[in-house]
């Protein structure tokens, strides 16, 4: 086996054993491979491995991807920051956008949706711990922003994404998931239906999931260390 297809493995056997520990059924739980930084060869061998859906966090890098990649029947999602020159070009080539924040933003990938395509599939970024990152939209200005995507013509609202802080301990990496899940429930009641809480990355994916999350995205535990320098 690969080293990626062992990571692989290893990464699917964790989601089992956290989602089981939790009382879940794991085929709730997919598996998001975060492919930024690396080569079309290395999605490919992940791809092999049984790989089908992968993010990526640079428009320019992850069309060079998608145009490299075409022959394989991959599912793309978003996950980067977006500015508004760039919506087209990410309504026309992704199944999926997990980092949008604003509502200009997601007017913008409503109307330049090709219409032969799919609505988008959305998850509002929310700033659930109010760290540092500039991303997500404050928790008081979810609820507003939720229900204004939703009623978007070419885009489906299916849930929330964030990426706390990070933390080593297990019990403070849970807390804003919670929060995360609770507006989600709150939404709900509301009359929105939310299916996905995008939450959990290499180092606190087994609370994610502890807490109800639907979509792991993982890149350092499959992929193995970033380096932005390579270009
Ligand atoms: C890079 C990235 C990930 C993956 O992080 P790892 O720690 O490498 O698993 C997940 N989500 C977002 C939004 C990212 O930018």
């Amino acid at each position: 086996m690969t080293t990626i297809a062992s990571n692989l493995q290893a990464v699917r056997d964790v989601i089992t054993a956290a989602a089981l520990e939790a009382g879940r059924s794991a085929i709730e739980i997919s598996l998001l491979a975060v492919s930024k930084t690396f080569t079309p060869d290395a999605l490919r061998e992940a791809f092999h491995a049984g790989q089908t859906c992968f993010a990526e966090s640079y428009v320019q890098e992850a069309l060079d991807k998608i145009a490299a990649l075409q022959d394989l029947p991959i599912e793309w999602h978003y996950i980067g920051p977006i500015q508004s020159n760039k919506t087209r070009v990410i309504a026309e080539n992704f199944g999926w956008v997990h980092s949008v924040d604003r509502l200009k933003i997601a007017e913008r990938l409503s109307v330049q949706r090709p219409a032969h395509l799919p609505p988008l599939q959305i998850c509002l970024q929310v700033n659930i711990s109010q760290e540092a990152s500039k991303s997500g939209v404050a928790l008081s200005e979810a609820d507003a922003l939720a229900h204004a995507i939703a009623k978007l013509p070419n885009l489906k609202l299916r849930g929330l994404m964030a990426v706390p802080a990070p933390s080593v301990d297990v019990a403070a990496q849970r807390l804003p998931f919670a929060q995360l899940r609770k507006l989600r429930d709150q939404l709900n009641q509301q009359g929105l239906q939310l299916d996905t809480l995008s939450m959990g990355m290499s180092h606190d994916f087994a609370a994610a999931i502890t807490e109800g999350s639907t979509i792991v995205r993982i890149g350092t535990a499959i992929f193995g260390g970033r380096d932005y320098h390579k270009g």
